[in-house]
């Protein structure tokens, strides 16, 4: 470190700073750079020097956690078949997705305010997808046509089993049965089938499709069972509507519809369910609907 550097940032363009606390003290801090943490699964790395020491902890001590979690979830046979990198990348920016998993299987996180879930919201949800990795290789999966229903929706059911507080996309912590249901019952639920052909909706109905698609898992793992759930989202063979029926022992068809009737009805016995649905909307109501007819 140079006899430069060792001063202050503020002398001697600005002297005055030298008698502010608000200037840091006499020296200089070291030029950042990007810390590390590794732990039994988890490899964490930042490609900016601003993601701190202590949110390194906080993020490995929470995938450690979620990790646990999920591997009792999805059972001994199908763990990650190595460890898990989390790359994290600084501040949110509109201009590049703010969490995802690569083709080499790491995970990337954006940082978003606190009261959107901080660096860490969306984190299980991740997680879920890179467990899977090992998964996709084997079997060479990607042109099934509902395999991006099968993957966005068992992540976010895995996620809202594994860690239902978490503050991010797309329930922030409100509860599922009440963000699901209301879209249902004000006519904005994007029917099943659409999602299952038209992956393509994904994206530019986030705000739907998500949500939607974690309470359909939900609905089949609380009405047919977890060895069902498991069955459809590590399947050997082609999820086609008429594979998942022969699963279920129903028609798809029937199933959607009875997750409908089954939802509506968990809401209805939700005491409060409108307003809590409402202070949803006033956070994220203006976010952009899909509409049938005009965008599916
Ligand atoms: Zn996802």
């Amino acid at each position: 470190m140079s006899a430069f550097i060792g001063r202050s940032r503020c002398w001697p363009a600005v002297p005055v700073c030298l008698l502010l606390a608000a200037c840091g003290g006499p020296t200089e801090p070291e030029p950042a750079t990007p810390v590390s943490r590794s732990s039994a699964h988890f490899d964490f790395e930042s490609t900016t020097a601003d993601a701190t020491a202590a949110e390194m902890d906080l993020g490995i001590s929470l995938a450690e956690t979620h990790y646990e979690a999920i591997a009792n979830l999805v059972g001994a046979n199908h763990l990650p078949g190595r460890k898990i990198k989390v790359i994290l990348e600084g501040p949110f920016r509109p201009d590049r997705s703010a969490g995802f998993v690569d083709d080499q299987g790491n995970v990337h996180l954006s940082r978003y305010r606190d009261d959107l879930g901080g660096y860490f919201g969306s984190l299980p949800h991740e997680v879920a997808h890179a467990f899977r990795y090992t998964y996709w290789h084997r079997f060479n999966i990607g042109p099934w046509e509902n395999f991006g229903f099968i993957e966005e929706g068992f992540a976010e059911f895995v996620a809202q089993q594994v860690y239902p507080e978490k503050g991010g996309f797309p329930f922030y912590g409100y509860p599922e049965d009440v963000v699901v249901g209301h879209m249902l019952i004000r006519g904005d639920a994007i029917p099943m089938q659409v999602m299952r052909d038209r992956h393509e909706l994904n994206t530019p109905c986030q705000w739907q499709t998500y949500p939607l698609r974690a309470s359909w898992f939900r609905y089949v793992d609380e009405t047919y069972g977890r060895a069902a759930v498991l069955a459809i989202a590590y399947a050997e063979v082609e999820t086609t509507n008429e594979m998942i029926a022969g699963l279920l022992g129903v028609a798809i068809a029937q199933v959607d519809a009875d997750w409908d009737l089954w939802l509506r009805a968990r809401y209805a016995a939700i005491p409060n369910a409108e307003a809590v649905a409402q202070a949803y909307l006033a956070r994220f109501g203006d976010e952009p609907t899909c509409r049938a007819g005009v965008d599916y």
